[in-house]
């Protein structure tokens, strides 16, 4: 078989052939041209047309390799008077309209490019940063377009941050299946309204249960303005964060109010803690037992951590809300600031932290996804634009469609 009919084969071509193929150093040329007068479809709306307008300068091509050498197609575009669109450029079998990649490259690209940096799957195909740039952004917006969008019931809505901290964005995820439903440019209520207005629109918030998300104000609000039969819940990793921040705060607290002269006493005493107390000389044990006083309140953020743990044992109702009440009583008597603030916190979101005994879900279940989206970050050094890392998000998370070759 010729190699020019094995291509033609290959692109599906029918109103167009392959002419002849060149090789050169570094490339193999494929010369496309019209194959007779079979009519060709427009690039708008690919409907079949009889008049050709004019022909355009040659645009190239790059598509998969063949073995060691990088294809080329090269072909000179027929503009076409369209009884619909007007005068239009045909529509290209091998390629998308504004493309430069053939549709065979750019899915092969987009796949790769869920698994590897961008530098790194272009650098597999040859191409530079910005074409796999421009093909995983078309791939998202193919796949935005044409996914499915089944009843969605519990979503699970968290921040990931951008450029060490300094910038937020809001993902949502779908938490029965798993999958990431829409990202946000900031955690505001503004940025965020979208997907309630857009994405999902008013008729599928309504099928919202459960919304499982930490105690932000903004992200509640949302809630209960756009999915009023939706129950919050406030995620129980986050609220242990929260707890784990206390105890170190409290930590830091109780460091900061020691004396330079105490914190020398305080440095490596360790040993006095493990040694038998009846060992002790006079002089130690008077060390001892100030170094037990001063650490008084981290015992007490100790215990206060450990007991609330039980919370999340409970499965009665009245129970739960039982052990919370007096727990929060103990942590506002602590004389411990930030165990006074963190319990405070919870007393003014009860509403949302109480149905745990009844729904069991947590945003623990996506937390996978949450390292997937810190190693997208970090493999391609801290996307610079919002738009890039946005769209690497999607096209790793999502599951979307790839662009179906024709
Ligand atoms: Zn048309």
């Amino acid at each position: 078989m010729l190699i020019e009919t094995f291509l033609r084969k290959q692109l599906g071509l029918k109103a167009h052939t392959v002419k002849k193929v060149e090789e050169t150093e570094k490339y193999m040329m494929a010369d496309i041209d019209r194959l007779g007068s079979r009519l060709l479809r427009c690039g708008v709306c690919r409907q079949r047309c009889r008049k050709v307008h004019s022909v355009c300068k040659r645009r190239e091509w790059r598509d998969l390799s063949m073995r060691k050498l990088p294809l080329i197609l090269r072909y000179r575009p027929r503009r076409l008077e369209c009884p619909r669109c007007g005068v239009r450029v045909e529509d290209f079998p091998w390629a998308e309209p504004w493309s430069r990649t053939t549709r065979t490259l750019s899915n092969a690209v987009a796949v790769l490019a869920r698994e590897l940096s961008w530098q790194g799957t272009a650098r597999q195909y040859g191409l530079n940063w910005k074409s796999v740039a421009t093909i995983v952004k078309r791939a998202v917006r193919y796949g935005l377009r044409h996914r499915k969008r089944p009843p969605v019931h519990m979503i699970g809505i968290d921040e990931v941050s951008r450029r060490k901290g300094q910038v937020y964005l809001t993902v949502v995820y779908d938490l029965e299946r798993r999958v990431l439903l829409w990202v946000g440019d900031d955690r505001t209520e503004e940025a965020v309204k979208p997907f309630f207005t857009e994405e999902l629109g008013p008729r599928r918030s309504r099928t919202l249960q459960v919304v499982c998300m930490d105690m932000w104000a903004a992200y509640a609000k949302l809630v209960r303005d756009h999915a009023r039969n939706a129950q919050i819940l406030f995620d129980r990793f986050h609220i242990v964060k929260h707890l784990n921040e206390a105890v170190d705060a409290a930590r830091r607290e109780l460091w900061r109010r020691l004396t330079a002269k105490e914190r020398t006493t305080f440095k490596g005493t360790r040993w006095l803690l493990l040694k038998n107390p009846w060992n002790l000389k006079g002089h130690q044990k008077e060390r001892l037992s100030t170094l037990v006083r001063w650490n008084a309140p981290l015992v007490r953020a100790w215990y206060l951590k450990e007991a609330f743990q039980l919370f999340w044992t409970y499965k009665q109702p009245w129970r739960a809300e039982q052990h919370l009440t007096k727990w929060i009583n103990s942590a506002m008597r602590s004389k411990l600031e930030p165990f006074k603030k963190f319990a405070q916190m919870l007393r003014s979101h009860l509403d949302g932290i109480l149905p745990w005994t009844k729904i069991r879900l947590s945003n623990g279940a996506v937390e996978g996804m949450n390292n997937k989206i810190k190693s997208i970050s970090h493999r391609s050094f801290g996307f610079r634009t919002a738009e890039n890392f946005i769209a690497a998000i999607y096209h790793c998370c999502a599951r979307l469609p790839l662009p179906v070759e024709r």
